[in-house]
């Protein structure tokens, strides 16, 4: 996944807005979420991420992947009971896919957490496509009755050349597959697509195979990222050694527009918001589709009055 950032990709952002106390919730950094969940609890449920290999992510690439003792959790959220109890609405468990834990280990934290939080609303975390491997469709359907709604997952490409050069670990179909799992579970899926990750020469055939999977899953939400390449990745070695295309923001909008054109998804929310992002959009799916790609057909006639974000502005 996403989460996706900072390094990254990601969807991340380091964690600044929750007020904590270190000494009592014990934070191993670098810390990554979702810009949805700035508001969350943010829970270190494992540490790391089990698959670690996508060559673009370098969220956890010095984290040795483990799952916490449930009694340190349970600490860490009596603590947060007391200091906060009613005030939290909504959790994140942490790090790269707290999902590959085991689910009675899950469940344990659930429990804990409902029992906590009487105002608890939702419950998320990241899911690579390898812990939605490992996961049957019953054990999702249990956690997600004990809370655990909404999963973060990073389909990045529907481009099973783009995928392999990622080192996604899995093709389109599986992605669809272990995708498809989710939603049988009745989980809400909020899905990431990597905007430049086929360089110019898959830059169209990225977006259509993209647009492909994504509306084949239909997910609750849709947001793009701009692949950038970060250090300490195999993607920023390669990109120094000159392999890597670098989309302009002209070229990452055509990619947007070819990939909104091909979408066909039923009640799914639209955001380009991501830090990383030369234009911000957002729009319901499938009711604003005609007017998003209106928007990027616009940028495309008129690139010189586009609003793109500068730089500095990105701040990646
Ligand atoms: S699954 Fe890939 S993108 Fe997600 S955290 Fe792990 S290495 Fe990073």
């Amino acid at each position: 996944m996403t989460v996706c950032q900072e390094g990254r990709r990601l969807e991340g952002r380091r964690v600044q807005s929750w007020s904590y106390n270190r000494g009592v919730i014990h934070y191993e950094e670098r810390l990554y979420r979702p810009p949805s969940e700035a508001r969350s609890l943010i829970l270190q449920a494992t540490i790391g991420c089990s698959y670690n290999e996508c060559g673009f992510c370098g969220m956890y690439r010095n984290k040795k992947f483990r799952v916490r003792p449930l009694a340190e959790l349970k600490q860490e959220i009596e603590w947060a009971r007391r200091e906060y109890g009613a005030d939290v609405q909504k959790v994140f468990l942490a790090d790269g896919d707290a999902l590959i834990a085991k689910t009675s280990f899950l469940a344990g934290v659930l429990d804990a957490l409902t029992e906590a939080f009487p105002n608890l609303r939702r419950v998320s975390c990241y899911a690579s496509p390898q812990s939605l491997q490992v996961r049957s469709v019953e054990d999702m359907a249990l956690l997600r009755e004990k809370g655990l709604t909404q999963y973060y997952l990073g389909i990045e490409s529907g481009h099973d050349q783009v995928l392999l050069d990622l080192t996604k670990g899995v093709d389109a179909e599986e992605m669809i597959r272990v995708a498809l799992k989710a939603h049988e579970a009745d989980v809400k899926l909020s899905t990431m697509v990597l905007l430049g990750a086929g360089g110019r020469a898959l830059s169209r055939d990225h977006a259509r195979e993209s647009a492909r999977v994504v509306s084949a899953i239909s997910p609750r939400f849709v947001s793009t990222l701009v692949m950038t390449p970060v250090e300490d990745t195999p993607l920023f070695e390669q990109a120094e050694r000159g392999l890597v295309d670098t989309l302009t923001p002209l070229e990452l909008a055509a990619e947007l527009r070819e990939f909104l054109a091909g979408l066909d998804v039923t009640g799914s929310i639209f955001r380009s918001n991501h830090a990383s992002n030369y234009l911000t959009l957002a729009g319901n799916l499938p009711r604003d589709k005609a007017a998003l790609v209106g928007q990027l057909d616009q940028v495309l006639a008129d690139p010189e009055n586009a609003p793109f974000m500068p730089e500095w502005v990105r701040g990646l």
